[in-house]
């Protein structure tokens, strides 16, 4: 006997897991599927920054995801060895699996099952969702949201993905010894080396780092960086240590190149993709949890007509990949991601000249809000749970 449901979502990494527990709350009866029942450790979205923040607080998620974590409320940006622009900002340092086992926990009123999803039959009226153990879930609607490795699936319904940006951009994770407490956003200081933002932010016990940078496969420095990765570091950003004081880096580097892609032929009857099944981000801009946020929300605001009249054709989906808000957020996370590589690649006058302008408007930004004393990172961590929320695309999207 199929396991039925109003809704099943198939995978439950932050994408699935917030529809579940937002669309359960909406009322749904939801079936998630994952492989994993725990999600496994995974280099991802290691902050909560800016809009993130604003929008999880009002899907009533934020404190569940979050837990003990402290809220940093400052964060201090910086380049060629001088602070350009302190703020009030609220960060959360976290890791991914942690954001989503939380998430999922959130998820209360839904049914879990762990396994693979190997076939999906979609339809006007019923969608089949079956897993390789053999066992079969329908519903009316399938929520999609396996991320970037469910290609299969994809193929199988018709669903092709286009690649807007191979290797597009290389992030680095680390853990770094400093006697800095607070967040600092520190610039690549060379013109045309790829290099965009290193972050360090306090995750836990210790303090973490994100280098984000548009290096390819074959290139020397990027191959070199997980053996001597503080010797890189200061190769491209020789001041650092002037903002963030002596550091090591400790422990296993992380590196992962991070593609930008869309699915194609998407509006079809009884399912949408979200998240990055739909869309994937670049991590420089910080776009991906975003994205999620925005594609959950969006469904949130669609489905219950889509569940008040018979059907789930192809015209009711096409809605939620039309849906204003949602376009804005898709189209700017890809252009926002080709600027800043262009930020960082290009050496022209005109890009050099846009490079600068932007930190300057920082720098002019942080003046006109006059924060009266600019702390040094190491000052900047206070346990207060709360601060005006910055900017949707947060810190990292400011250059
Ligand atoms: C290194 C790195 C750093 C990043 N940093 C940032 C950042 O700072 N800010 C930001 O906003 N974004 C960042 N991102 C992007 C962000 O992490 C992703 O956009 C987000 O994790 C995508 O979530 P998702 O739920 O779409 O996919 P995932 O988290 O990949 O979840 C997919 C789920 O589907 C399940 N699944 C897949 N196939 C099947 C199947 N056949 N059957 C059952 N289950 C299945 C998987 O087990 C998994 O649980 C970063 C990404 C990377 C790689």
């Amino acid at each position: 006997m199929p396991i039925r449901s109003d809704l099943v979502v198939v995978g439950a990494g932050l994408g699935g897991a917030t529809a579940a527990a937002v669309l359960n709350r909406a009322g749904f009866d939801i079936t998630v599927v994952d492989r994993n029942a725990v999600y496994p450790h995974d280099f991802r979205a290691e902050q909560l920054v800016g809009s993130q923040i604003d929008i999880l607080r009002s899907l009533g998620l934020l404190d569940g995801i979050v837990g003990q974590t402290l809220a940093v409320p400052q964060a201090t940006a910086a380049c060629h060895g001088k602070v350009i622009d302190a703020r009030s900002q609220v960060h959360y340092g976290l890791r991914y699996e942690d954001m989503v086992n939380a998430t999922r926990a959130l998820a209360t009123g839904t049914r879990f099952v762990t396994g693979r999803v190997t076939g999906i039959e979609t339809g006007n009226e019923v969608q089949r969702v079956t897993l390789s153990d053999g066992t079969t879930l329908e519903a009316r609607l399938v929520v999609l949201a396996t991320g970037l490795i469910c290609d299969d699936l994809l193929r199988a319904l018709g669903i092709g993905r286009s690649v807007i940006s191979a290797n597009h951009s290389l992030t680095f994770g680390f853990d770094v010894e400093t006697s800095s407490r607070g967040i600092l956003t520190y610039y690549g200081e060379q013109t045309g080396d790829g290099i965009d933002y290193l972050t360090v932010f306090p995750f836990g016990a210790t303090m973490r780092a994100n280098l984000f940078c548009y290096r390819g496969p074959s290139d020397e420095w990027a191959r070199s960086f997980k053996s001597r990765p503080k010797q890189a570091i200061l190769e491209v950003m020789p001041r650092l240590e002037q903002v963030l004081g002596p550091f090591e880096v400790v422990g296993k580097v992380q590196a992962r190149f991070n593609p930008i892609g869309r699915a194609e032929n998407v509006r079809q009857a009884g399912i949408v993709l979200i998240g990055d099944a739909y869309q994937s981000s670049c991590p420089a801009v910080g776009s991906g949890v975003g994205r999620i946020l925005s594609d959950v929300a969006t469904l949130r605001r669609l489905a219950p007509a889509w569940f008040a009249t018979p059907a789930m054709g192809a015209d009711k989906i096409g809605q939620f990949y039309d849906d204003p808000l949602k376009c804005r957020f898709d189209q700017r996370a890809i252009r926002q991601a080709w600027s800043r590589r262009g930020l960082c690649l290009n050496t022209g006058w005109d890009w050099q000249a846009r490079r600068s302008m932007r930190l300057q408007a920082r720098r002019i930004r942080s003046w006109v809000h006059d924060l009266a004393r600019l702390p040094r990172p190491s000052e900047a961590v206070s346990p207060s749970p709360a601060g005006p929320i910055g900017s949707f695309e947060g810190m990292s999207a400011n250059l």
